[in-house]
């Protein structure tokens, strides 16, 4: 290091003793903003520079355009090539560059100094952390179960590097399910046989009924959702697209449709199977067109007629049976229904989704339900799964390897991430911020950030088409953190054996540039261009004409490069129609059996499904769900401060998670809007701040989730405890029984 850089008594007196000596702290911001003057002292001051990238605050793959003074990002927008975007950004695009200044980043690799107690690390150079590193991963290769690897749920060549790398190693591989198209597709299997994403056309359906799709905030692929959800709206001549949401809260969706119905995510299965029910009773499916593809629609029907009658449905929901029956018929009386489904949604509920949807006639339907062909899409072992069972003592791993932290904020996730490090004897994470993964490790080997690394991803599905957005990076590394595709390969390297020779790269570069070569050699799409040339570029290629877009492989890559990324407009509209006729036709999963008895018996319960409106235990009176807020980071950086002023929009909750109460019921506790209240369960307790909500049933509430925030930095910390402790072991995705009390 320079004279300039900042010593390590500057890092213990700015970064705090947990974290000392690792992270950038005051001192080495200003160390930094140093660096930076002296840079631009040799040159024009004032220099502007544009520069295209991907964000990768969520594995939706958005466009950057990034504007640099003197090579320092100041600004981000959205890339108007981008055909996912169009030159949007979400709240978590435009925080991406929070990261880049944030100063709590790691400076370089560490490792801790000691278990057991607070966590301290201490820095230590790259080929010490490696070796460490390896040395482990080599006396675990023999071990019972061995290594564990960790990373999200996103596919391209970095990914498939990741996966190839730790099976060579001999680990086990698990991925963080993220609220993506594909994890529908074992639903859309099961009812049609075919291995495909769902494509939703939400922008050309006349009504939408929502099972918890969050479409105006962050489903599926979140720019992308909300601009069809702007010309679902605006409609086409004079039909505005009506939209109904049901949903366990009055979310920022629920608030802008035209009508919200409050039912906990655990009942919304019923509805959906009382919906089809009310169908078939009053003969209002097309059973000419359904019989001859689905072999087993009597037997649906007969499940359905006989189990979801409206009276049982509604004693299971707290729907109105009135209602219940509205619905269906509003269903058939429209030209372009589409029922749609939150991504993380229980197999039950999709599966009685995708059942309405071949009911009311939606398949590969302009505004219905398509399929985007996809037989290579690996099946994943679930990463939530496998830290549970670590986290129970099932599983009992020598080496646990973290390539994020987003396995530890899903909802699903461990709530107790520091029970895996009383496992697991070896902890690697590969985070660049002091994050969740990062508080647990032993060691800890940063990566560089999206704005300085090499990218090649494909998105998660969400418009039919093929997209595979590509940058490399639009700044200098700036800390001491490393390549991610370069790591694997040093990593490899002191490991030996089946994982050295596993990496057939020396760096991202390398990943990427094959990519390029790959996508070349395709011989169809095109590097990212407007909208107009896309259209025209679809056109041809349905027609079967393809036009080259440059005259050699290397003017190609630079093109995809200088454009952020490559698109094959053409989409098989009629996929899901042809693997049907060719396949075993449509085959309706059953649902279970539903009886009244059983909807009276249900109670409230910290590991049951909770009623809408009583609790067995008057301990714990209400029961609680729990929800992510589409601006906390799942993938990335957690410490960003413009992303914690947005908590709680509209209501606009800063710095704070919240509870929803409704409104009458609060009033009747002396709960009043805004006032800050203690929620109490079997296992923990928290503060929260109260909002009422008209319209939310008796007896439920439903309070925000913003994971991580004990570890994540001086911003994230000024969040509070991590609420999913409520839950104590259990999964928050059930309901808890809490009290709340004034505070
Ligand atoms: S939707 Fe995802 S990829 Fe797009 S801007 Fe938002 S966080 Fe970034």
């Amino acid at each position: 290091m320079s004279g300039d850089a900042p010593s390590r008594r500057d890092f213990l007196t700015y970064s705090g003793a947990a974290i000392a000596g690792i992270t950038l702290g005051e001192a080495g911001r200003r160390w930094l903003a140093r660096a930076d003057e002296r840079a631009a002292g040799w040159r024009d001051r004032g220099v502007e520079t544009w520069a295209t990238s991907v964000c990768r605050e969520c594995p939706s793959g958005c466009g950057l355009r990034v504007r640099l003074v003197d090579d320092v990002p100041v600004t981000i927008e959205g890339n108007p090539l981008c055909p996912i975007a169009r030159g949007r950004l979400c709240a978590k695009g435009m925080a991406t560059i929070e990261s880049y200044f944030d100063p709590d980043r790691l400076v370089g690799p560490a490792h801790r100094i000691a278990r057991g107690g607070p966590p301290r690390w201490e820095p230590v150079p790259w080929k010490d952390a490696i070796a460490l590193a390896a040395d482990r991963l080599k006396r675990a290769a023999g071990t019972t179960d061995g290594i564990v690897a960790i990373a999200a749920a996103e596919r391209g060549p970095e990914a498939e590097a990741w996966t190839r790398f730790w099976r060579a190693a001999g680990a086990r591989v698990a991925w963080t399910p993220l609220a993506t198209a594909d994890r529908l597709r074992p639903s859309l299997r099961r009812l049609t046989g075919a291995d495909a994403d769902p494509i939703f056309h939400v922008e050309h359906a006349t009504y939408v009924l929502s099972f918890g799709a969050p479409l105006a905030e962050d489903w599926l692929s979140g720019v992308w959702t909300q601009r069809s959800f702007g010309r679902l709206r605006r409609g086409s001549g004079s039909s505005r697209g009506r939209l109904v949401h049901i949903d366990g809260r009055r979310s920022p969706t629920a608030r802008k449709a035209d009508e919200w119905l409050a039912v906990p995510p655990d009942r919304q299965t019923a509805l959906a199977y009382g919906i089809a029910s009310v169908l078939f009773r009053e003969n209002r499916i097309d059973r000419d067109r359904l019989a001859p593809m689905a072999g087993n629609l009597a037997t649906f029907e007969h499940q359905l007629v006989t189990y979801y009658t409206p009276d049982n449905v509604a004693i299971e929901t707290g729907v109105p049976v009135v209602a219940i029956l509205r619905l269906a018929r509003e269903l058939v009386a429209t030209p372009r229904p589409l029922v749609i489904v939150d991504a993380s949604a229980a197999d039950g509920l999709a599966d009685a989704v995708f059942s309405l949807n071949a009911l009311v006639g939606a398949i590969d339907r302009a505004g219905g339900l398509f399929g985007k062909a996809d037989d290579q899409a690996p099946e994943r072992e679930d990463a939530t799964v496998v830290l549970r069972a670590i986290a129970d003592g099932h599983l009992r791993p020598s080496v646990l390897v973290f390539g994020d932290s987003s396995a530890l904020r899903v909802l699903g996730g461990p709530n107790h991430p520091e029970m895996l490090a009383e496992r697991v004897p070896f902890v690697i994470s590969c985070s660049p911020y002091v994050d969740e993964a990062a508080a647990i490790a032993d060691v800890i080997l940063p990566v560089d950030l999206p704005l300085e690394s090499w990218q090649a991803m494909v998105p998660a599905a969400a418009l039919g088409v093929d997209v595979v957005p590509v940058s490399k990076p639009v700044i200098a590394r700036r800390l001491d953190t490393r390549d991610k595709g370069a790591l694997l390969h040093s990593l490899g390297v002191a490991v030996g054996g089946a994982a050295e020779q596993a990496c057939d790269w020396q760096s991202s570069e390398e990943l990427v540039r094959k990519e390029l070569k790959r996508l070349a050699g395709l011989r169809r799409g095109t590097p990212y261009v407007t909208m107009y040339e896309t259209e025209w570029m679809q056109q041809l290629e349905s027609g079967g004409w393809w036009a080259s877009a440059a005259d050699s492989d290397a003017a190609f890559a630079e093109r995809v490069l200088a454009a952020g990324g490559w698109v094959d407009p053409f989409f098989d509209a009629s996929y899901l129609g042809e693997a049907l006729r060719a396949g075993r036709g449509l085959e309706f999963p059953l649902p279970e059996v539903l009886a009244p008895a059983q909807s009276a018996a249900r109670v409230s319960g910290a590991a049951s499904p909770v009623g809408a409106a009583t609790s067995a235990d008057s301990a714990f009176p209400i029961a609680l769900i729990a929800f992510q807020p589409s601006v906390i980071a799942i993938i990335g950086n957690p410490n960003q401060p413009s992303l914690f002023e947005l908590l709680g929009q509209p209501d606009s909750v800063p710095w704070s998670i919240w509870v929803e109460l409704g409104s009458e019921e609060a009033k009747r506790w002396g709960i009043s809007d805004r006032s800050r209240v203690r929620l109490i369960s079997a296992h923990d307790s928290v503060e929260a701040v109260a909002v009422h909500v008209d319209g939310l049933p008796s007896g439920m509430a439903a309070l925000s989730i913003v994971p991580g925030a004990q570890t994540a930095g001086r911003w994230s910390r000024l969040i509070g405890k991590d609420a999913r402790r409520l839950w104590g072991t259990e999964s928050p995705v059930r309901a808890c029984a809490v009290r709340i009390t004034r505070v």
